[in-house]
């Protein structure tokens, strides 16, 4: 019946699957223990899918749409600013009888509701939103530099302490390479900006989607914040569609480098259970 979802543990040994199914078993338990203590939102809040529409819309993504997508993610993701000239194109596109509106009135009833919504609270709002923005930048960056300091020197949490030997070969070596080699010689889809990564980010609710700890709770080595990864479900790192990408704080983000196929077909499996 339907669409069978094949399970990423499915012809994998006990040998090898070993390592992602004790990541996946610890996973689930807190994610479990967050739902319970409401620190996370199902991703169908709201609205309760039945099974049929679930495979329903798991059927909708067929590799066409999926492409279709993929394009359509390029030109709406590129971050490339609007250039004068494409902003004052896309206002004559809507200037006069090409807008939608032309030759429609509002009703009066409309323009009274207008009106109205402007309250004098809103209006203050508004302009006290304006003003924040306009100096929030330089408050930030302040902010920035304070921290900053705090952390250099005796301050710093890791401040007289080495790495153990075993921390070091974890992170140095071979193991690097295949990391640093994965990263810098393929290339990334154009549309893999910052503006996509964020949203990404915000679909996970800005948790780590294996070991679930928030973005907040992330350091650099230097012990500044960190923003999580975003990682290539399967690997492939042009394929910038959404299904293909997931939140991972740096651990865990590592840990995929490693028996790569068993990954893509866990992380396959979490993306499926979320739609
Ligand atoms: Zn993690």
């Amino acid at each position: 019946m339907g669409l069978k979802r094949i399970s990423w543990r499915k012809g994998l040994t006990k040998e090898t699957d070993e390592r992602v199914s004790k990541a996946a078993e610890k996973s689930s338990k807190t994610k479990k223990r967050l739902f319970k203590e409401g620190k996370l939102i199902p991703h169908n809040k709201g609205k309760k899918f039945s099974e049929e529409s679930k495979i329903k819309m798991r059927k909708a993504w067929t590799p066409k749409r999926r492409r279709e997508q993929s394009k359509r993610n390029i030109t709406m993701n590129t971050g490339e600013k609007h250039t004068k000239e494409h902003i004052m194109k896309n206002r004559l596109a809507h200037l006069g009888k090409n807008n939608h509106f032309y030759g429609e009135k509002h009703t009066k009833e409309t323009k009274e509701k207008m009106k109205k919504s402007w309250t004098s609270e809103r209006r203050k709002k508004h302009a006290e939103t304006s003003k924040m923005n306009a100096i929030g930048r330089k408050a930030s960056d302040e902010t920035r530099r304070k921290m900053r300091e705090q952390r250099i020197g005796e301050k710093n949490s890791f401040y007289g302490k080495k790495h153990t030997k075993e921390t070091l070969n974890r992170i140095s070596g071979e193991n690097a390479v295949n990391w640093r080699g994965g990263i810098s010689f393929e290339p990334y889809g154009k549309e893999f900006n910052n503006h996509l990564r964020e949203q990404i980010r915000q679909r996970d609710q800005y948790r780590c989607q294996q070991c679930f700890r928030h973005q907040s709770e992330l350091r650099t080595k230097k012990n500044n914040p960190r923003k999580l990864d975003i990682h290539h479900i399967n690997f492939i790192k042009t394929d910038n569609n959404p299904q293909n990408l997931i939140s991972l704080c740096l651990n865990c983000h590592n840990q995929t480098q490693f028996n790569r196929e068993q990954w893509t077909r866990y992380f396959q499996d979490r993306i499926g259970g979320m739609i």
